[in-house]
């Protein structure tokens, strides 16, 4: 047994993906893949296997578009999108190829060499590092059980009734599994393996099933205990088998204490961050894969403020084409309508290496070819990546924003604009229709925050990047843990630096926003809407804290507030302060 025990309770803890409490008896879901027949073909049946391969795909495809629909319809069109990556997966031109070819070379039966096809593309993808890829293999899978389920001739499903409420437990579920699980039945729900960034956990979360993954016990350990009592805590990861009394009361106090805050965060997805005295602040959210695209909605957030693209070259060794870029963008712009995006150009070097590359070779790559330098000295890459995203503005029409990131110089700015306005002339001339774009730059180094003037006659809008503008200012590696306590948004330089650049940005009548980590403390940002902020982007889950707390504080007030603090010499000061602040106006969220 895994778990430890304790006065006749068992407790497993894993990754806690999915808020809230499950209280019921274990149900153990034991699914033994079905095993793949092998068998030799003649020539004549190469023929008449592919035909049931391509039933067999077209049965799946009806199958996961009816998943599709169902959570379409219950949960909303960004949850369905997952089923779209499965149909993408399904058809996948090399699976399906590779599979032929095999079936033509190995004169086995279908079923055989799909398998072992698959059974590769799940290696490699098991074996990768980066664990959201990792995670993909478990889609995969998912899509190849239910393509050799109805070669068999089964319909694809869960393999078992619920018909009592639990809490269940299983080894991994796939995420069209989690889609059709009864939700009135399944209470909560806990599997030995799984990541965060599983397309399952995305799913429990979309459905609002508190679920714990990667609880790392043997399901036969669970087995053992089907039928007993359990309650599973989906903010902190624990399984207690058998609790106690005290147990019992302990999670319901919590439980009634998350809920409370819970239902009044909910309630104010539809609603704008604006203040008591009416200023409206844009909120809107940080997004780095497309896979986290439904958050954006999902959390209330005005669209997205900052698409981080570079993480759409990552784990790659090439670049995405133009196409593919065009339509990534494309997608992201449809899904926030009539909301913006604001599509910040490559911010490769740094910690975030080229595609096919695994080291930096500069010595200071903080301070190295990093983001707009790479762009500008790689041109060819900086023309494709603007003319998707033309492409793409012109697709979505005025949703689509464009930004440079870590501008140093006016010039920076000049150069990709008029690289930009090459392009677009080159798009226009064949005929495309391109509506006006709005063009802002990031502003993440002293330089460019002490110029800002400057920058303000190059530019429709500024987006301030604390998280470098602090490493830069007060000299700190973002990443060094041991640093971390200097690490300090609230010093008094960099308050300077935002208050200049805001100011700045007004005087030549631009916008101003900030999508760093600072953007998503919920003790900060009130500090900035009185500063004059007009636009927030952070990551979804802060967004509704941070609609909270600019809810509960009024413009004027705030405004009275940010002269007082910026004349402290403190950071700590400054902090405690909003703090104070805070606990005063918005209690709840310090739980
Ligand atoms: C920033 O620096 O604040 C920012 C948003 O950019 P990134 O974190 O991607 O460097
Ligand atoms: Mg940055």
């Amino acid at each position: 047994m895994t778990g430890t025990a304790n006065g006749g309770e068992i407790r497993f803890s894993g990754l806690a993906v999915s808020p809230g409490f499950a209280h019921g008896v274990l149900r153990v879901l034991e699914r033994g893949e079905a095993p793949v027949p092998v068998h030799a073909i003649g020539p004549e049946q190469v023929a008449h296997e592919a035909q049931r391969f391509e039933r067999a795909i077209e049965r799946t495809k009806a199958e996961l578009l009816r998943i599709k629909d169902g959570v379409a319809r219950n949960l909303g069109e960004g949850d369905a999108n997952i089923f779209e990556a499965h149909l993408l997966l399904l058809e996948d031109a090399t699976i399906v190829a590779a599979t032929l070819k095999q079936l033509e070379t190995k004169r086995l039966n279908i079923e055989a060499v799909y398998s072992h096809v698959i059974g590769r593309y799940v290696d490699v993808l098991g074996a990768l590092e980066d664990p959201y890829l990792r995670e993909r293999a478990a889609d995969v899978r998912d899509v190849a059980r239910r393509v050799l389920q109805n070669l068999a001739g089964a319909e694809g499903g869960l393999g078992v009734s619920i018909t009592e409420p639990c809490i269940l437990v299983a080894h991994d579920l796939a995420p069209s599994d989690t889609a059709q699980l009864p939700t009135d039945k399944v209470l909560g729900f806990v599997t030995c393996i799984g990541s965060m960034t599983s397309h399952t956990a995305i799913m429990a979360r979309a459905l609002a099933i508190p679920a714990i993954v990667g609880i790392e016990a043997p399901l036969h350990d669970i087995k053992a205990l089907e039928q007993s009592v359990a309650v599973l805590d989906g903010y902190t990861g624990q399984l207690v088998i058998n609790p106690t009394e005290a147990t019992l009361a302990a999670s319901g106090a919590a439980e009634s204490r998350h809920a409370h805050v819970a239902q009044d965060l909910v309630r104010l997805r539809d609603t704008r961050a604006t203040t008591t005295d009416g200023r409206a602040i844009v909120l809107s959210a940080n997004l780095g894969r497309m896979e986290d695209l439904p958050d954006v909605a999902e959390c209330g957030a005005e669209g997205v403020g900052l698409f981080r693209t570079e993480f759409l070259f990552a784990d790659r060794d090439d670049f995405p084409s133009e196409e593919e870029q065009c339509q990534m963008y494309c997608r992201v712009a449809d899904a926030v309508k009539p909301h913006h995006v604001i599509l910040r150009t490559l911010d490769l070097g740094g910690d975030k290496l080229l595609p096919g590359t695994h080291v930096s070779t500069e010595t200071n790559p903080f301070l190295g070819m990093r983001a707009i330098r790479f762009c500008l000295a790689h041109p060819e890459i900086l023309r494709t990546q603007l003319r998707a995203m033309l492409r793409a503005a012109a697709h979505a029409g005025g949703h689509v924003k464009i930004m440079y990131p870590m501008v140093s110089r006016v010039q920076e700015v000049r150069q990709a604009n008029a690289i930009l306005a090459e392009e677009r002339a080159r798009l226009e001339a064949g005929g495309l229709q391109i509506p006006a774009i709005e063009v802002g730059c990031m502003i993440e180094v002293p330089s460019a925050a002490l110029t800002a003037e400057t920058l303000a006659t190059e530019v429709k809008f500024f987006s301030i990047g604390t998280n470098d503008l602090i490493q830069y200012t007060i000299a700190i590696d973002r990443g060094n843990e041991e640093l971390a306590h200097l690490y300090d948004p609230t010093h008094p330089g960099i308050l300077r630096l935002i208050e200049h650049v805001i100011n700045a940005a007004h005087q030549a009548g631009i916008w101003v926003g900030l999508c760093g980590e600072m953007a998503g403390e919920f003790t900060i940002a009130p500090l900035l809407v009185g500063m004059g902020i007009d636009e927030l982007s952070t990551g979804p889950a802060q967004v509704p804290r941070i609609k909270r707390a600019i809810q509960c504080v009024s413009h004027a007030e705030m405004k009275v507030i940010a002269d007082s603090l910026l004349n402290l010499h403190s950071g700590e000061e400054i902090r405690g302060r909003l703090d104070a602040l805070a606990r005063e106006r918005v209690p709840e969220l310090f739980d």
